[in-house]
């Protein structure tokens, strides 16, 4: 393995590593983005059309007075 070799897997690796931070931080991302989706659905004051609410896409199913 001489240096170009290096040089090519290192910024192979590299690329690998920021596409894995990538994603990692868009999981994140989503999961706060579901709470908050789950948040306001508590404060939803649902109405249902054809089984989803309007507002927030609750299921009718899902949804006990
Ligand atoms: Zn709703």
């Amino acid at each position: 393995m001489n240096g170009n070799d290096i040089r090519q897997r290192i910024d192979e690796n590299n690329k690998k590593i920021q596409r894995a931070l990538n994603k990692f931080v868009l999981t994140d991302e989503i999961n706060k983005l579901m709470k908050e989706n789950q948040e306001l659905r508590f404060l939803c004051e649902h109405e249902f059309v054809d089984g989803v609410c309007k507002y927030c896409d609750l299921p009718e199913d899902f949804y006990e007075e």
